[in-house]
């Protein structure tokens, strides 16, 4: 088995400081390991490289939640950062598009990648949840029983299988199919293409003149998920040739770390949308890129104990300010939280959006300016008062708001505004604290 990432981090990090914010030399550390990793786990070299790289610019000077090492912080980064990647853009993971029926489904990919098996999963998949009416066609005519193994699997999931006809070559199948799955009123026909032991011309020719022919909704590539490097290579000859719209990755069920998956959505770009889980027909999932990126790591329990860490500490914050609050006390430092916290959540207008009714106002806010630049900007302007400044906001005349907007390279009217909308806000939350624990505030807050 591999050695777990988190106890070969935690050597490592034991010796780093504990406070404050990620340095160079911090992340430097923690990826050499984490790029072991992922190497261990099948990612491919390039990609590990890249991958890393990203992260690096990412995580330098981020700020390390307290109660956790920089080891665990940068796993949490490289975890979400994992997910985030393998997820794309796509939206309807776990989706298949099955519209203007009857809708063509192309399946490829090498013999023994479980294919067939696949093809089966997804009629059955199609069939229970989406309530369509399938039909199946084996394009394999090399292997006869290949084209009956299909039969067979239509027979114990209840879907139907186009007839076999000896001697008929792929393209008239896929005709057929065609033909039948209109005529027989089929909202999906599905086309598994023969396989081979590996790509060959011959054998993406076919494939190619089949595309052609059916003119398929979707291209679905099914790789082993065990065969690490060779999936990668498998996915990209396959997207040059016949040009693939998404992924079935088999054999996650086995004790291959899943990295192949990375590889493959960076080289392909394609979405990786059903996973299989064993031999027998429910053995299909919609892909959960959270948990591929927990095992690519090997370290779903660090990834909680940041995600804890930080909800703790948020919650700390949260209920410490209440109490000032509700005391009447607010200033610059309380003024910076909120504003990080603004900024966390994606700006004003992510933080009204979440509140019923105030989605439109937001929208008048970033007019006025008050948007993440802005955010940006009013949080150099409180870094730049001393301490005591940021504690007694009162205190600030007219040489202090020269020196701290100068210090910001904002100008006084700028500082001005802030200290006004400090002012404000101070005034807004007395009345909010006297409101009480369960009024607006901790709405506001959470
Ligand atoms: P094909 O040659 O690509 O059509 O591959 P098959 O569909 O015939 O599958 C080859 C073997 O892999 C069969 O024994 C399947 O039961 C098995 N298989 C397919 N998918 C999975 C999976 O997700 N997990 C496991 N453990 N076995 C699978």
């Amino acid at each position: 088995m591999f050695e777990n990432l988190s106890d070969r981090l935690s050597g490592v990090f034991d010796k780093l400081t504990k406070q404050g914010a990620l340095s160079d030399e911090d992340v430097s550390v923690a990826l050499r390991e984490v790029r072991v990793a992922l190497l261990e786990a099948d990612v491919s070299l390039p990609v590990a490289r890249e991958f890393i790289k990203a992260i690096q610019e990412k995580a330098t000077g981020q700020a390390v939640t307290k109660s956790v090492t920089p080891g665990q912080q940068v796993v949490k980064i490289v975890h979400d950062e994992l997910v985030h990647f393998l997820a794309g853009d796509d939206a309807n993971a776990g989706e298949l598009k099955i519209d203007s029926p009857p809708a063509p489904i192309l399946m490829v990919g090498l013999q023994g990648s479980g294919k067939t098996t696949t093809t089966a999963k997804l009629a059955k998949r199609l069939k229970e949840k989406n309530k369509k009416k399938v039909l199946m066609a084996s394009l394999d005519t090399n292997r006869p029983a290949a084209m009956e193994q299909l039969a067979i699997l239509g027979g114990q999931i209840g879907v139907d299988t186009l007839p076999i006809i000896k001697g008929e070559n792929a393209v008239a199948i896929a005709k057929r199919a065609k033909q039948q799955a209109t005529l027989g009123g089929y909202d999906v026909y599905m086309l598994d293409t023969a396989g081979r032991l590996s790509i060959d011309d011959e054998l993406m020719a076919e494939v190619e003149a089949v595309r052609d022919v059916a003119t398929p909704r979707e291209t679905m590539l099914v790789v082993d998920g065990l065969t690490g490097q060779d999936a990668v290579h498998t996915a990209e000859n396959f997207d040059e040739r016949i040009g693939i719209s998404g992924v079935a990755l088999t054999r996650m069920d086995g004790d291959g770390r899943g990295g192949a998956a990375l590889s493959m959505r960076y080289v392909t770009g394609k979405p990786i949308k059903f996973v299989g889980l064993g031999e027998k027909m429910d053995a299909l999932e919609e892909f959960h890129p959270e948990r591929i990126a927990g095992r690519i790591l090997g370290m779903g329990d660090i990834v909680s104990l940041v995600e804890k860490a930080q909800e703790t500490i948020e919650a700390e914050q949260a209920e410490r300010m209440m109490k000032r609050f509700k005391k009447g006390q607010f200033n610059m430092n309380d003024l910076k939280s909120q504003l990080e916290q603004m900024q966390k959540m994606g700006g004003m207008e992510g933080v009204m959006g979440m509140m019923p009714g105030m989605k439109k106002m937001a929208g008048k806010i970033e007019d006025a300016g008050f948007d993440d630049k802005m955010i940006k900007r009013q949080i150099a302007l409180i870094q730049s008062m001393t301490k005591m400044e940021r504690a007694n906001p009162q205190i600030m005349q007219a040489s202090r708001k020269k020196r701290v907007a100068k210090g910001a390279g904002q100008d006084v009217s700028d500082l001005n505004r802030l200290l006004k909308m400090q002012r404000q806000m101070g005034d807004m939350m007395k009345k909010m604290g006297k409101m009480g624990k369960g009024g607006m505030m901790k709405q506001a807050m959470n």
